[in-house]
C-alpha cells in the first residue's frame, strides 16, 4: 500500500473520531423505490454467449469511437473495461470449467451514488428512472466516478474539454417509443428491456420455474439500494463482478455514517469498510486510467 492510501484510510478512520451519536428516529433517511414510470433491462447469463453485438450496437447508437488499447494490438476495437470510449461492455469470467459472460454497463441505480455525489445536479435521475447527464452542468470534479459502487463514470482524460461517459439507457431512443440498442440486438435476448417491474416478475418467474439452474437471487432487487438494471446468474455473483451485497445504498450509508446514528460506532465501522471500499477501488481505477 502506497503512502496515498494509507493517508486516505487514516482520513476515513479520523473522520470515525469525530462523529456524534444522535438518535436514530430523529435522523433515519426513508429508503427509495423506483419511480412509477421505471423501465429496466434483465440480463440473464445462461443465455449469453459473448457475441458483443450488444457492444457494437452500442458504440454504434451513442457514435462512441473504437477503443483500440486493449486485445489487438492496435488493430481491432477491443474494450475490455468500461472506459471513456465504452458505455457497454461484455465481460468473461472463467475458472476451469465454469464460466460466464457478464453485461456491465451504468445500473440506473434507484438511490444512485453519483446523483448524490454530483453537486451541481449534472447527474438527474428523470424520466423511466434513467439516470442522465447535462454536460453543461460538469465541471468535472470527477466525485461521480469516485462514489460509484460499480466503477460506472469514466472521465475523457484525452479531450480538451473532457466529460463524463456513461450509458444513460438510451434515453434518446426511449424518448422515440424505441428501446436500447443493445437489448434490441440480442440475438438470445440474454438483456431485454421491459418495464421494471414486470422484469422483476419474469426474473423470479425462471427462478421459480427452474430449480437449481440459477444462484438463487435476483442480483440489483435490493442490493445498493436496487438497480433498475437486474440480474439472473449460474455462478456467484462474485465471479462476476458484484462484490457489494448490503441493501443500503451508498447515498443512505453516507447519511447514515455522517449522522452517527448507531450507537457504539458497531454499525459505522462496518459500513465505513463498504464505503472505503468503495472509494479505494475506485480511486485505484482511476489511477490506472489516468
Ligand atoms: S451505477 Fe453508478 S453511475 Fe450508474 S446510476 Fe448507479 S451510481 Fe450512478
Ligand atoms: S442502454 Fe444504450 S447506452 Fe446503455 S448499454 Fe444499452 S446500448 Fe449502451
Ligand atoms: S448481444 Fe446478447 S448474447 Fe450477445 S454478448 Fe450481448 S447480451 Fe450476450
Amino acid at each position: 500500500m502506497n503512502t496515498d492510501r494509507r493517508a486516505f484510510f487514516k482520513n476515513i478512520a479520523a473522520a470515525a473520531a469525530t462523529l456524534t451519536v444522535l438518535p436514530t428516529a430523529a435522523l433515519a433517511r426513508e429508503k427509495k423505490t423506483a419511480p412509477s414510470d421505471a423501465v429496466g433491462m434483465l440480463y440473464d447469463t445462461t443465455k449469453c454467449i459473448g457475441c458483443k453485438a450488444c457492444v457494437v450496437a452500442c458504440k454504434e447508437a451513442n457514435h462512441m469511437p473504437a477503443d483500440t488499447d486493449g486485445y489487438g494490438h492496435g488493430l481491432y476495437d477491443s474494450p475490455d473495461s468500461l472506459n471513456q470510449y465504452t458505455k457497454n461492455i461484455i465481460q468473461l469470467y472463467k475458472d476451469g470449467n465454469e464460466q460466464s459472460f457478464a453485461k456491465k454497463q451504468c445500473m440506473h441505480c434507484i438511490d444512485p451514488a453519483c446523483v448524490g455525489a454530483c453537486m451541481l445536479g449534472a447527474l438527474q435521475k428523470g424520466k423511466f428512472g434513467v439516470v442522465s447527464y447535462d454536460v453543461s452542468k460538469c465541471v468535472g470534479c470527477r466525485y461521480c466516478e469516485t462514489v460509484c459502487p460499480f466503477n460506472v463514470p469514466k472521465f475523457e482524460w484525452a479531450k480538451a474539454a473532457p466529460k463524463i461517459v456513461k450509458c444513460e439507457f438510451c434515453k434518446e431512443r426511449l424518448a422515440e417509443g424505441k428501446q436500447p440498442a443493445c437489448t434490441e440486438v440480442c440475438p438470445r435476448k440474454a438483456v431485454i428491456f421491459g418495464k421494471y417491474t414486470d422484469l422483476l416478475d419474469e426474473a423470479h418467474l425462471r427462478l421459480e420455474n427452474n430449480p437449481g439452474k440459477y444462484v438463487n437471487k435476483v442480483y440489483g432487487e435490493r442490493e445498493l439500494g436496487g438497480t433498475q438494471v437486474l440480474y439472473l446468474s449460474h455462478i456467484d455473483f462474485e465471479k462476476i463482478g458484484f462484490r457489494f451485497k448490503q441493501d443500503e445504498s451508498v447515498p443512505h450509508l453516507q447519511q447514515t455514517v455522517s449522522h452517527g446514528i448507531y450507537k457504539g460506532f458497531v454499525g459505522p465501522i462496518a459500513l465505513y469498510g463498504l464505503l472505503g471500499a468503495v472509494l479505494f477501488r475506485n480511486r485505484g481505477n482511476s489511477e490506472k486510467e489516468s
